[in-house]
């Protein structure tokens, strides 16, 4: 292999097919076609080759969700509805089974990267997970990717201690709810502060409840914030992943808090995607052997969607070559 990393992209066609209404709903199908022209066109074109994601089963569903939800959410788009909950949540008659298609783009993820901890792996993917409850869905978000990611990296590799960071503009509630009470769960997220953004959870006194308690590490940011801001938390980051010792990393990786981007008032820039990307790498490598799992979450700005996910994986890929070297 030598110093040449390799990329896998697990996407799928039918992840097209969830549809959102066509309206005003910033959650759209060219979000995935944006990434893919970039990726295509990028210096990391040689290096990419693409894997298709399977199915979640009920089983794994049920790591996290309730029975209760996944009976609602199939009955819902079987008999014709347009959205469940609230309008954010709009879905078509196949979303249930692409939902399941699109959390397992993390199983599909972890199997590569046990495979290959070297590898650099990205599940471009919706609808995105973050904010789904075990109960319910919320902002755009129905099944949590990264949540049964990481508990079938627990039960079916034994990687007991899980880390998810997510830099998403928003603040993953739903990662939150698995793993503040869970030991061996941390949560790590950058996002625009909770008095001025959804979903107004995030808090940075919000640090985990009884036996979880110090797994939960929330840096929310000032509107307006931007790289230098981001920059100031990395040393409390590496610190908490001293303290925590994961065994796996996942990253929620969102791109909204760019500054073209208006679904937050965050304004990080498209290198700032790179720096992060660095530091992902790095901290894979100093804790988790190189475990890493990227899982896209949001990213609103279709102009510059591509360009800060082909910048967040050239920073990972760029950190190993070095290491490599
Ligand atoms: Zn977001």
């Amino acid at each position: 292999m030598g110093n040449v990393i390799s990329v896998t992209v697990i996407t799928d066609p039918a992840f097209q097919q969830h549809d959102t209404g066509g309206g005003e709903h910033p959650e759209i199908p060219q979000r995935l076609e944006v990434i893919a022209k970039a990726l295509e066109k990028s210096s990391l074109q040689p290096l990419i080759s693409y894997a298709r994601p399977r199915a979640v089963e009920r089983s794994q569903l049920l790591a996290f969700h309730s029975e209760d939800w996944l009976f609602r959410f199939e009955e819902a788009v079987l008999s014709g509805r347009t959205y469940i909950d609230h309008p954010d949540n709009q879905v078509g008659y196949d979303s249930f089974e692409i939902a399941t298609l699109s959390a397992g783009t993390g199983l599909v993820g972890v199997d590569l990267v046990e495979k290959n901890p070297q590898e650099v792996v990205f599940g471009s993917t919706r609808p995105p997970g973050h904010h789904a409850e075990p109960n319910m869905p919320f902002g755009f978000c129905f099944f949590n990717n990264c949540v049964i990611a990481a508990r079938y990296w627990q039960r079916q590799y034994g990687r007991e201690r899980i880390c998810i960071l997510d830099f998403d503009a928003h603040h993953g509630n739903g990662i939150q709810t698995a793993f503040e009470e869970d030991p061996h769960g941390a949560y790590v997220s950058l996002h625009e502060h909770p008095s001025f953004s959804y979903p107004g959870t995030g808090w940075p006194e919000e640090h985990g409840l009884k036996e979880g308690r110090g797994t939960i590490l929330n840096l929310p940011l000032l509107p307006g914030a931007g790289d230098t801001q981001v920059r100031e938390t990395f040393a409390r980051i590496v610190t908490f992943l001293e303290s925590f010792q994961p065994e796996a990393l996942i990253v929620g990786a969102g791109f909204d808090a760019h500054a073209e981007d208006d679904m937050s008032g965050l304004a990080f820039s498209t290198e700032m995607y790179t720096e992060l990307g660095t530091l992902v790498a790095d901290l894979a490598r100093r804790f988790t052997e190189g475990r890493l799992l990227s899982i896209l979450e949001g990213g609103y700005h279709i102009e510059t969607l591509g360009d800060c996910t082909v910048a967040y994986l050239e920073g990972i890929v760029r950190a190993r070559q070095q290491a490599a070297s």
